[in-house]
Order: structure tokens, then sequence, then C-alpha cells
């Protein structure tokens, strides 16, 4: 059986991350979107909200299981017996860091191969980061986000 673990902080999922999970669930037998519980950037949503919302959007497709972790991704992946980190790919400005993981992750584990996958080009400018501000300051994000995620960011800036 195939397996692979998509890893991200998913501060919070958004539809270029959906993309990434649904065409990564259809190249391998089982997919584990797994949530970082302990990213170094500052956290909107904590790890059992980021959880939630993840499973909200992509727990509906058969082969995609949702998890938190903490310690390294590697480890995880190990744990599940994935043989593939998938990431997800938007210019070439994520290039450099992608590779700078992808060849870490491969001198820590070289049984484990990094798969990515390039951005649908309707979500290439997509960022959490982005969102959340458009958020913040009241903008639409309802084609950006899944039903469950829009009201989650409109609850947190509404109060
Ligand atoms: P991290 O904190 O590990 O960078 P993110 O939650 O920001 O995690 O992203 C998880 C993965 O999804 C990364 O591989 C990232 O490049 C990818 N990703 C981020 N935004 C998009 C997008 N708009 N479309 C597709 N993939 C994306």
């Amino acid at each position: 059986m195939h397996v692979a673990i998509y890893p991200g902080s998913f501060d919070p999922i958004h539809n270029g991350h959906v993309d990434i999970a649904q065409r990564a669930a259809g190249l391998f037998d089982q997919l584990v979107l797994a949530v970082y519980d302990t990213p170094s950037k500052k956290l909107l949503f904590d790890t059992a909200q980021r959880l939630a919302l993840a499973r909200a959007a992509v727990g509906t497709i058969d082969n995609v299981r949702v998890i938190s972790y903490r310690g390294l991704t590697v480890d995880c992946a190990r744990e599940l017996g994935a043989q593939a980190i998938v990431r997800g790919l938007r210019a070439t400005s994520d290039y450099e860091y992608e590779s700078q993981l992808a060849l870490t992750n491969k001198a820590l584990a070289p049984e484990i191969d990094v798969v990515c996958l390039i951005t649908s080009l309707q979500y290439a400018y997509l960022s959490s980061s982005i969102l959340k501000e458009v958020a913040m300051l009241g903008g639409d994000i309802s084609a950006w986000v899944p039903p469950a995620v829009q009201g989650a960011l409109q609850n947190r800036f509404q109060s």
C-alpha cells in the first residue's frame, strides 16, 4: 500500500491546500494530512481548531485521514508507514525553501521521498497569511476557503 503524508501548519486550511490533498489522494492509496503542532510561526488557530477545520475540509475524501503531530515530520511519516511526503509548490519563491526542506528530510530519512505538486493556477497566489489579512480587514474570502473556515475566520475577527 502506498501511503503519503501531507504535512503543514494549515493555519487555516484553504482551497489551495484542499486541491493538493485531492490530487495527492488520487496518486496514493492513502493520504494523511498532518497538522504540525508547533511551527515556528505565530498561529491564529490552535492545534485542535486547525485539525477540526482540516477535517471539515478534506474529511469527505475517502482515502484521506487528518491527524496532528509534533516532532520531526520524518518520524511521523515512519510511524505511519508513509513512503512519501507531499508538498505544494506555488511559485519559484517556494522552491528554495522547499528544496532545502526536502534535502534535509532526505538526509534524515533516505527511504522517504518528497513529492512536490505544482499548485493549480487559480490558487497560485493564495497563502494562509494573506487570507488571514484579507479576512481581518473584512474582505470577501469565500472563493478561497471551505465554508467552515470562512465561518471560523469571521468569528475570530468579529470578536
Ligand atoms: P508550512 O507551514 O509547512 O509551510 P502551510 O500550511 O503554509 O505549511 O502549507 C502546507 C503546504 O501547502 C506547503 O507545501 C505549501 O507550500 C503548500 N501550499 C501553501 N499554499 C498553497 C497553495 N495556494 N496552493 C497549493 N499548495 C499550497
